[in-house]
C-alpha cells in the first residue's frame, strides 16, 4: 500500500537537510542526553530517511528503525552502506512495534505523532518498548524565533484562513505529548541541542510554499492551495521586490527526555 511519506521520499533530505555541523550536534546531544555507551540500542519510530539515526550510527551506535514507508527507508539503508549493518531498519506500523516489551535502552520520536490520528496509541507503543530505566526522547526542529514571528509563514496562515483551513492540524501537540508523559508520572526535561540559522531567497521561499513537499499542505484541496499561493506571491513580490532578497530564519533543535 502507497503511504503518504513515498510521495517525498526522493525531496526529503533536500528539503529537510540540516547542516552537517548540526546534524553532528544533534547525534552528539542525543548521546549525551542518554548517556550513551558501546551497549546502547537505540530505537526510532519514524526514522524516515535515517536523518536523525546516522550520525549516531556512524558514532558506532547500535540504531533500530521504524517506518511504514518503504521509499523513504530504503533511502536511509542506501546511506547507510558500509556502516556495518549497525542500522537495522523495520518496514512497520508504529501502533503496532514488531518488538517485545523492554527491549530498548533509548527510543526517540522526531516529527511524527502528528501525522498518526491514533497517536495515543504509538506513544504507549513506544514507551512499552523502553527497558526500565530507559530513556524516551521526543525531539522537534523548530523554525523561527519566537519574538520574531515569520512573515511568510504569517501571511501563507491568513491566506488560508480565509477558506477556513489551518495548515498544521496536528492531531498531538508538544502539550499534547508532555501531558501523556506525566500522566503516566514522568516529567521530561526540556533541553536544546542545537541552534543554527536558514537561509533562503524569497524565489527558493515561494517554491517552497509551492510545493507541496510538506505534509501541513497535503490535506489542502487543490484550488484553495494555488488560490493562497497566489495571494502569498502577490504579497512577496510587493514586500520584496528583488526575489533574490536572503531571508533568514533561526532554527532550533529542541528534544523533551525522561527515563521511564
Ligand atoms: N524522524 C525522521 C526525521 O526527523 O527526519 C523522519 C520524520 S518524517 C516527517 C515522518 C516519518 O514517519 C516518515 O518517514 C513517515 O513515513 C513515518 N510515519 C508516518 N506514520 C507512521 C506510522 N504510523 N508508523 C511508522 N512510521 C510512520
Amino acid at each position: 500500500m502507497e503511504h503518504t511519506f513515498d510521495r517525498v521520499a526522493a525531496v526529503y533530505d533536500r528539503t529537510r537537510a540540516l547542516p552537517p555541523e548540526v546534524e553532528i550536534a544533534i547525534g552528539a546531544g542525543i548521546a549525551d542526553l542518554t548517556a550513551a555507551t558501546a551497549a546502547t540500542r537505540f530505537l526510532e519510530v519514524g526514522v524516515g530517511t535515517g536523518r536523525i539515526a546516522l550520525p549516531l550510527v556512524r558514532q558506532g551506535y547500535c540504531y533500530y528503525g521504524v517506518d511504514l514507508s518503504m521509499p523513504m527507508l530504503r533511502a536511509a539503508d542506501q546511506k547507510a552502506q558500509g556502516l556495518a549493518g549497525r542500522l537495522i531498519l523495520c518496514d512497520a506500523d508504529a501502533c503496532a512495534l514488531p518488538f517485545a516489551s523492554a527491549t530498548f535502552d533509548v527510543a526517540i520520536v522526531v516529527h511524527l505523532f502528528h501525522l498518526i490520528p491514533a497517536w495515543p496509541e504509538a506513544f504507549a507503543e513506544v514507551l512499552r518498548v523502553i527497558r526500565p530505566g530507559g530513556a524516551f526522547l521526543y525531539g522537534a526542529e523548530q523554525q523561527g524565533a519566537v519574538d520574531e514571528p515569520d512573515p511568510f509563514a504569517a501571511r501563507w496562515k491568513a491566506a488560508l484562513a480565509t477558506h477556513g483551513i489551518v495548515p498544521r492540524n496536528h492531531r498531538a501537540t508538544d502539550e499534547g505529548v508532555l501531558a501523556a508523559l506525566r500522566q503516566r508520572g514522568l516529567n521530561p526535561e526540556h533541553h536544546t541541542i542545537a541552534n543554527w540559522t536558514r537561509t533562503s531567497t524569497v524565489e527558493q521561499t515561494l517554491t517552497r510554499y509551492a510545493s507541496r513537499d510538506y505534509s501541513s499542505s497535503w490535506s489542502i484541496p487543490e484550488p484553495i492551495f494555488r488560490e493562497a499561493n497566489a495571494t502569498l506571491a502577490a504579497w512577496a513580490r510587493e514586500h520584496y521586490p528583488d526575489g533574490a532578497f536572503p531571508l533568514t530564519t533561526a532554527a532550533t533543535f529542541t528534544v523533551l527526555s525522561v527515563r521511564c
